[in-house]
């Protein structure tokens, strides 16, 4: 990439600025790029690792300990518990709030699989409500319509790093006795109204893919909480329900974080808030540059952090007219981007059985038609971002 802050001598900022924009529109983006920031901190993770090979210990040992401690204290929730994965976190939660054959849980239909699969895992039914068109988080109006005599949880997620409308959410489960357990996978650092995620339900679980904010490099997960009794339990059930040495009370899974990943975690997790700051940033950026393209408001709508919420921008989803095309376009000059989520939940053939149709959850569906993530990663140049945004102007027969 060239150094436009060594533009030649008398070039003006208009011109340094049009020369930048001409190399932008040139520039390939990839939607993520992890390997720069695992360089940027290479020196630390190759320490972490040699730690834990040399350390003889390879299951709960030390680093599974102190990410536990450390990621509790970055959430303010009471404690955490290492998980393999995300999915396996939502799973064990469930099951330590006795979620089971005959029980519903109600959640969103727009989100990522694994959601609605750990709910079906158990034998219980999943229940789905609306959208907001906004946010694109549960609508807590739909959210109480769906809740009925058999709901045993929900499953508010706190989509693309913004949290749901928690407060009419926790309301009216207080009111009918029914557990939150939140969905907190995309939303490590997300706050809304002071609130950190993962500390306003029953249960939060969390995904360290390699993907998320803090990933891992591999799968992990955790389940934090304000309640050290559901803490125990759910410590039990990710070691096969063993409550002390060869004592089952119930049957749980084999679903441990690793003292490796917990090792590189712990590393990562210090650097947290500079990648969450970049992202928040480059969001920022965004709107600056997306301003000047002059789009409408039927072309492009852009996210943006709702009041009183931090939103940690895991993903950038834009809602583009004539979305598929767009893509196209983008991929053919090198801008990476991708659709969460091209299919809502109702509609996957495996929830047939649930007896929705198309037309049921129709902000979702059309979210689903409309919804495009772009780069946002925390080293997501200037540069690149003008070439995303030229790509997606020129497409709309704009020029920035
Ligand atoms: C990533 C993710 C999960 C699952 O996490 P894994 O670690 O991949 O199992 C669950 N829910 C949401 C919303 C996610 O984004």
């Amino acid at each position: 990439m060239k150094d436009w802050s060594a533009a030649p001598a008398g070039f003006g900022d208009a011109e340094r600025i049009a020369a930048r924009r001409l190399a932008g529109a040139a520039e390939k983006v990839p939607l993520l790029d992890l390997s720069s920031q695992h360089a940027s901190i290479r020196a630390e993770l190759d320490a972490a690792i040699a730690r834990v090979v040399g350390s003889g210990r390879y299951i709960l040992g030390e680093q599974v300990a102190a990410f536990e401690k450390a990621l509790a204290a970055y959430c303010g929730a009471t404690g955490a518990v290492g998980m393999s994965s995300g999915t396996d976190a939502l799973l064990v939660s469930l099951q330590a709030l006795d979620v089971g054959p005959g029980d519903e849980v109600v959640t969103t239909p727009f989100t990522f699989f694994a959601t609605a699969g750990v709910i079906h895992r158990l034998g219980a039914r999943p229940v789905f409500a609306d959208i907001e068109p906004d946010g694109l988080n549960i609508a807590p109006a739909a959210l109480a319509g769906a809740v009925s005599g058999k709901t045993k949880a929900v499953i508010p997620v706190h989509i693309f790093g913004q949290c749901a409308d928690m407060e009419p959410i926790l309301d009216e489960c207080s009111r009918r006795g029914v557990a939150v357990v939140e969905d907190a996978c995309q939303a490590i650092g997300a706050d809304i109204g002071g609130r950190r995620a993962g500390t306003m339900g029953c249960l939060a679980a969390f995904s360290f893919f390699p993907t998320k904010n803090l990933g891992a490099l591999g799968d992990a997960g955790a389940v934090t909480a304000m309640d050290s009794s559901l803490l125990e339990r759910v410590r039990a059930l990710r070691v096969h329900g063993e409550s002390s040495r060869y004592v089952h009370r119930e049957v749980g899974i084999n679903g441990r974080l690793d003292e490796l990943q917990a090792a590189i975690l712990l590393v990562k997790l210090a650097h947290l808030e500079e990648y969450q700051s970049a992202r928040i940033r480059n969001a920022a950026r965004y709107a600056e540059l997306f301003a000047e393209a002059s789009l409408a408001a039927d072309e492009l709508r852009l996210p943006a952090a709702l009041p009183g919420r931090r939103h940690v921008f895991h993903q950038y989803v834009v809602r583009a007219r004539d979305r598929d095309r767009l893509v196209e376009h983008l991929h053919s000059r090198g801008i990476g981007c991708a659709v969460y989520y091209p299919r809502p939940l109702h509609l996957q053939e495996c929830f047939g059985y649930l007896g929705y149709k198309e037309g049921d959850f129709p902000v979702a569906e059309q979210a689903c038609r409309e919804v495009l993530a772009l780069p946002i990663y925390p080293e997501l140049t200037a540069v690149h971002a003008e070439a995303v945004v030229a790509a997606v102007a020129g497409f709309y027969g704009r020029r920035v």
